[in-house]
């Protein structure tokens, strides 16, 4: 399959709680020439997710059939759990020209960076780790042992930033936010 397009797929990966779900939002509030990839998982859905809106949600054998008839773009396990991108929604973007935007770990971003897309990668960091810490509690839709098993992987997904084409740092969100519209900004012009 060939994937020429002008528009192009920005990564947006972090460890868990530095902020990268509202940053999302954010941005596709102000640019609305970029869409929200929507991904496949078989993680259990929490309370105020929304199948299809959030991600859509999949048994083991669903997303195994997937598997097998190529659809995904790229996929990966995280936390126990199967996550991947479907290749026809980001297609259908392309196609409305638009910019995609994806909230996927690290292993997807560089399972994208070898299709033949063109991807920017933006690895948001949160202040320090006791921040970080202190927002996963905050945030209070993990269960114990799902914060447990995060927080055990943070610095694993961490030790992948250098990877990325940029790092931005999360102490104030709005100024992460700008300054992530200023990479996808410049980016365009250098498309
Ligand atoms: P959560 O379960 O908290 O929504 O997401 C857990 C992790 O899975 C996050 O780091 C998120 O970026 C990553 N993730 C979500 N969707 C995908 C995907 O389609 N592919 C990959 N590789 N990672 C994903």
């Amino acid at each position: 399959m060939v994937f020429k397009s002008n528009n192009f797929c920005i990564v947006l990966s972090s460890p868990s709680g530095a902020g990268k779900t509202s940053i999302s939002k954010m941005l596709l509030k102000i640019d609305k020439t970029i869409a929200l990839s929507i991904s496949c998982t078989t993680r259990p859905k929490r309370k105020k997710e929304i199948h299809k809106k959030d991600y859509i949600f999949l048994t083991d054998n669903q997303f195994s059939e997937l598997i097998k008839k190529n659809k995904f773009l790229e996929s990966a396990v995280v936390f126990g759990f199967k996550y991947g991108t479907l290749k026809q929604s980001v297609l259908s973007f392309f196609k409305k020209k638009k910019d995609v935007l994806f909230d996927i770990d690290w292993q997807g971003f560089q399972q994208l960076k070898q299709s033949n897309m063109e991807v920017v990668g933006i690895f948001i960091l949160p202040p320090s780790k006791k921040e970080l810490i202190k927002r996963l509690k905050n945030r209070g839709r993990d269960t114990k042992n799902e914060m447990k098993k995060r927080m055990n992987l943070v610095q694993n997904e961490i030790s992948h930033f250098p990877e990325y084409d940029y790092v931005v740092i999360n102490e104030d969100i709005n100024i992460c936010v700008n300054q992530i519209k200023n990479i996808i900004d410049s980016e365009r012009l250098n498309s």
